[in-house]
C-alpha cells in the first residue's frame, strides 16, 4: 500500500471524527518514523505522548510478546502477575496506597470522579458531590469528562452533560475558594501542566495553596497526570516536582509505551473507597498491557529521568536562543514543551509534517513538542533543524 491507498481507505471506511495530516505511517526506529512512501520523519509527538520508549524498544517488545504467548487475558475475576507487579512499582514510587487499572485517560478520570463522589457520600451523605475543575483544562471525551473539561467548545451537541462541575480560574486561589463556598464540593480536579489547553504550567504556590485548602476542608485533590505522568516532565509524576501529596493521581498515555492502559492511584485517605462491586472494567489490568507498563517503569530510573529533564532543557534553550520573531514564548517541563507562535499553529505544524517533523498543536497558539523519552541527541538536533527552518520563514 502507498500513503494514498491507506488515506483513501481510511477516509472511506472510518468515521470522519479526525482532521488528519496527509501521512500514513508504516514503521519506525526509536524517534525516526517512516511512511508508506518511504519518507522519514523525526517524531516530536510520540503519538500524543504515548510512545514513551519510541519504536522498537527491545525490553518492551520482549516483555509484551512473551506475555502474549503465555497468557493474553483472563479478566479481573482472577489474579495475574503483570498487573500486580506494575501496581507495586507505581505504589512504591509514588507513596500512594493502591491503584485501579483502566484502559484510557478518560476512563481513569471517570474512576477518579466516582471515587471522589463515593468518598464524600460515605462520609457526609448525599449532596456533597460537586467537583471543581479549571478553565483551559482537558479531562477526556466521555460525557462526564467532557463536562469536567473547562472549555466551552467541548460543551456542545451531546446534552445533557453530567451535572456537578464548577469551573475556577487557574493560578487564582480566591477563585477556587469562592467556588467552594456552597459547602457541596467534594473534590478539585486539575492538570499541573494543562496539556491540550496550551502547555500551561500551573504556579507552584497556587498548587500548594489549593492542596492546603483542600486538606483543611476534607476536599479530595485529584491530579490528572494522563499527559504529564510517567516520566514526561522529568520525574515519574509531575506532582513530585510540585511539593504536594494528592489524594488521587490519574495516568494513561505513556504508561505502556503504545498499548492502551491507564489507572487511578489512590492515597491512604481514600484507598478503600472503591470497594468490591463499585467499579470495574473488562480490559483494565490486562496482562499484555501491564507487562508493557512494567517494562516502561523499569526503564524510568533516576538517571533516565534526569536525562529527560536535560533533553527538555536543551530543546527549550535552543529554541529560545534562535530569537525568532514568530516565537512568543517557550514553556514546559522535561519533554512536554510548548512553543507559543504568532502565526497559525495548525498551519505551522502542517508545514513541519510536510518537511519531516511530527509535532502537535495545543491551545490557540501553541506548537506542542512531546518526543519519545528515549529520543537521541542526533534525533533531537535533526528535528530542531527542521523546526528552525520552518519557523524562520515566518
Ligand atoms: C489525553 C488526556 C486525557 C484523555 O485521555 P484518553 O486516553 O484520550 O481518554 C485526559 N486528561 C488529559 C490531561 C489528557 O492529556
Amino acid at each position: 500500500m502507498t500513503n494514498h491507498d491507506v488515506m483513501q481507505q481510511t477516509d472511506e471506511f472510518i468515521l470522519g471524527t479526525y482532521k488528519r495530516f496527509p501521512v500514513a505511517l508504516e514503521s519506525g526506529e526509536n524517534a525516526t518514523l517512516k511512511d508508506f512512501d518511504g519518507k522519514t520523519y523525526i517524531d516530536f509527538a510520540s503519538g500524543i505522548g504515548v510512545c514513551s520508549l519510541g519504536c522498537g524498544n527491545e525490553s518492551w517488545l520482549s516483555a509484551i510478546t512473551a506475555q502474549a504467548k503465555k497468557l493474553p487475558h483472563v479478566s479481573n475475576l482472577f489474579y495475574t502477575e503483570p498487573a500486580a507487579t506494575a501496581a507495586k512499582m507505581l505504589v512504591e514510587r509514588t507513596g500512594m496506597q493502591g491503584v485501579f487499572f483502566s484502559n484510557s485517560g478518560a476512563e481513569a478520570n471517570e474512576g477518579a470522579i466516582k471515587l471522589a463522589r463515593k468518598y464524600s457520600f460515605d462520609k457526609y451523605g448525599a449532596g456533597r458531590n460537586q467537583i471543581i475543575t479549571l478553565n483551559h483544562s482537558f479531562h477526556g471525551r466521555t460525557i462526564t469528562t467532557l463536562a469536567a473539561t473547562g472549555q466551552d467548545v467541548f460543551h456542545n451537541y451531546f446534552f445533557p452533560f453530567t451535572e456537578g462541575f464548577v469551573y475556577a480560574e487557574p493560578n487564582d486561589t480566591a477563585s477556587i475558594k469562592s467556588a467552594c463556598m456552597s459547602g457541596t464540593v467534594c473534590a478539585v480536579l486539575m492538570e499541573l501542566i494543562q496539556g491540550e489547553g496550551g502547555v500551561l504550567p500551573l504556579d507552584q504556590a497556587f498548587v500548594q495553596e489549593v492542596a492546603e485548602f483542600c486538606q483543611s476542608r476534607d476536599i479530595l485533590l485529584l491530579i490528572d497526570e494522563v499527559q504529564t505522568g510517567v516520566g514526561r516532565t522529568g520525574s515519574l509524576f509531575c506532582f513530585q516536582q510540585y511539593g504536594i501529596t494528592p489524594d488521587v493521581v490519574t495516568f494513561a498515555k505513556g504508561i505502556a509505551a503504545g498499548l492502551p492502559f491507564g489507572g487511578v492511584l489512590a492515597a491512604k485517605s481514600c484507598a478503600s473507597t472503591l470497594s468490591a462491586g463499585t467499579h470495574a472494567t473488562t480490559f483494565g489490568g490486562n496482562p499484555i498491557c501491564a507487562a508493557g507498563a512494567v517494562a516502561v517503569l523499569s526503564q524510568l530510573t533516576p538517571d533516565f529521568l534526569a536525562e529527560v529533564a536535560q533533553k527538555g532543557a536543551y530543546i527549550r534553550e535552543t529554541i529560545a536562543g534562535w530569537n525568532l520573531p514568530v516565537v512568543t514564548s517557550v514553556r514546559g517541563l522535561g519533554l512536554m514543551i510548548g512553543v507559543g507562535v504568532s502565526c497559525s499553529h495548525r498551519e505551522a505544524v502542517g508545514k513541519l509534517v510536510e518537511s519531516g517533523l511530527l509535532a502537535l498543536t495545543a491551545g490557540a497558539d501553541t506548537i506542542r513538542l512531546m518526543p519519545p523519552l528515549t529520543i537521541t541527541k542526533a534525533e533531537i538536533d535533526a528535528g530542531l533543524e527542521i523546526l528552525k527552518q520552518i519557523l524562520s520563514a515566518y
